[in-house]
């Protein structure tokens, strides 16, 4: 892998929280964003004189033949995140080598550039799915990014080194592994992008809420200065006649409580 920076390639509808309620069949008649958004990314890299490496959807390379061209000729690495996002865990092994191969040949095809770099769909190398690196390595891939050393409920090798090492798959093979980045916090394991309650507001004084005097608290509180009301933007959902996207959007917020209460067993088991 040759950048510590990385991207996956893909539509807003192809995450797993939607595949209950975006069908398969509908994704060709959403309105396509990846273009926009990739072109956007690949100026502030290039703003910034930096490259990554893009791990493309074969679905995304099959209809954005000049974006992968671009992110090319942009100088970062193309490497593959499978074709039609199914998470391994669902594919049998020859499903999976299907889907890898249609991928990489597409990418590789558009782009005039050997692959050798994989990520699974929604990080679903675990361990249940470690034949999957005998299938890449089979197919020319020399390297995987795909495990995550945390707990969760859809994926993860809790106790997976943290950073990159070699492999030996489950055949004898060799395989570089580039996990996805942690943080340690004691016995803990978070990712880095883990949802965080934002800080408080500053008081009038400026100061933070962990210097906040008693005078501060309740000057803050005075009537005197009634709290500003908040002003929310509804978010913009594609119109699709058959999906129904505030279902997928509160089952996307509640996956948060339930994925904890899911894990924090088995955290306090270990
Ligand atoms: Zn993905």
């Amino acid at each position: 892998m040759n950048n510590a920076l990385s991207f996956d390639i893909e539509e807003y509808f192809h995450a797993e929280v939607f595949s209950g309620v975006v069908r398969r069949e509908e994704w060709s008649a959403l309105e396509s964003r990846v273009a926009r958004t990739t072109e956007l990314l690949l100026e502030l890299l290039d703003e910034a004189a930096t490259a990554a490496t893009f791990f493309v959807l074969g679905w995304v390379a099959e209809r954005q033949r000049g974006l992968i061209r671009r992110i090319a000729e942009g100088g970062h690495e193309l490497a593959c995140h499978g074709y039609g996002h199914q998470m391994i865990t669902r594919l049998s092994r020859s499903e999976f080598a299907s889907d890898v191969e249609r991928a990489k040949g597409l990418i590789e095809e558009t782009a005039g550039v050997g692959v050798v770099g994989y990520r699974a769909p929604t990080f679903s190398v675990v361990r249940e799915t470690l034949w999957s690196l005998d299938v890449l390595a089979d197919q020319g891939f020399q390297y995987d990014s795909s495990i995550f050393p945390i707990v969760h409920d859809r994926y993860g090798i809790p106790d997976a080194p943290r950073f990159p090492h070699r492999r030996t798959t489950p055949s004898g093979a060799e395989m570089a592994e580039f996990p996805m980045s942690t943080v340690a916090r004691g016995r803990w394991r978070i990712p880095p992008f883990a949802p965080t309650a934002p800080p408080p507001p500053p008081c009038s004084h400026g100061r933070s809420s962990r210097r906040r005097t008693s005078t501060c608290r309740r000057r803050a509180s005075s009537p005197r200065k009634p709290p500003r009301p908040i002003r929310r933007t509804p978010r913009r959902w594609p119109a699709s006649p058959s999906c129904d996207w505030p279902k997928a959007i509160t089952t996307a917020r509640a996956r948060r409580p339930s994925r904890r209460s899911r894990a924090s067993p088995r955290m306090r088991a270990r």
